[in-house]
């Protein structure tokens, strides 16, 4: 057997593409010259911020355009190491597929784009394994993200809020991928309402030189906006049953504990649920 003869059509390309075309060659298939096209990024989902009611510093996005993560992208915040590390390599992922810089975000905006993001990419659910504080017995449970309440700022918000040398805003997210870096007293956290600074130590020595009366003034101006933001609570119904020997028993006692659970925007959050298997 001699060598497999080339397809036609591979040999008219060879012919189509070399400096000089055999001229008897017949060309079947050319690529049309094109210019090539414009760069330029195009987003294909968009969500608007919690903060795009309330009075904020000019050019504060109203909108956030994005593309949807990739799956390298959804393997990477599955299993990067689940550390003070995580929120930093949260900011990694996101901030190429946004048209903004998410660091600049207020950390109420990135945690409903994060959620944003999971529910139009992923799915809306997310299955877990929950262990029962009071049985201790681990169940299956299916979360569904939309349940998540999400609450917009107030129109009567605004900021920043000017003090003697110091101005306040909502926290921002290099503020806090900063502040999760280092093992800090919690007080400090409210460092994180001061707009000057580029990191949270910086925030922390300038909170640091105020006056008393500067607590105060956080305090009232985070009070405005306690319920801002995502709450992502879940409420878990242990279903477990139990014999009277203590052992689990489909006919027995439930157990019937009921919890609210935070779930964490972490590695299992992003995991997309298996459709197949147990759907339970
Ligand atoms: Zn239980």
């Amino acid at each position: 057997m001699g060598e497999p003869r080339k397809p036609a059509a591979v040999a008219a390309r060879r012919s189509a593409v070399s400096k000089r075309p055999d001229p008897g060659a017949r060309i079947q298939q050319v690529a049309p010259i094109v210019p090539e096209p414009e760069v330029h990024k195009a987003f294909q989902l968009h969500t608007t911020c919690l903060t795009a009611s309330a009075q904020m510093p000019d050019g504060y996005p109203k909108k956030i355009r994005c593309n949807p993560f990739t799956v390298g992208d959804i393997k990477t915040l599955v299993y990067a190491p689940q550390d003070e590390m995580y929120y930093e390599t949260l900011v990694n992922v996101f901030n190429p597929l946004c048209d903004v810089d998410v660091s600049q975000l207020t950390v109420i905006d990135f945690e409903a784009l994060i959620l944003f993001m999971r529910v139009n990419v992923c799915g809306p659910t997310s299955a877990y394994n929950i262990t029962c504080s009071k049985c201790g017995k681990v169940s299956p449970a299916i979360v569904n993200l939309r349940q998540f309440k999400l609450t917009s700022l107030p129109s009567t918000y605004s900021e920043p809020k000017k003090l003697e040398t110091i101005s306040l805003g909502l926290p921002r997210v290099y503020a806090r991928m900063t502040y999760e870096r280092i093992n800090n007293v919690d007080m400090d956290r409210w460092a994180l309402h001061i707009m000057e600074g580029n990191s949270a130590e910086e925030k922390i020595k300038l909170f640091d030189k105020q006056d008393p009366g500067v607590f105060e003034d956080m305090m009232k101006f985070s009070k405005a906006v306690a319920d801002a933001g995502v709450d992502p609570t879940w409420p878990f119904h242990c279903r477990k049953k139990f014999d009277a020997d203590g052992h689990e028993s489909s006919t027995g006692e439930p157990c019937d504990f009921q919890e609210d659970l935070v779930v964490p925007f972490r590695g299992q959050f992003f995991l997309p649920e298996h459709t197949s298997g147990d759907t339970k």
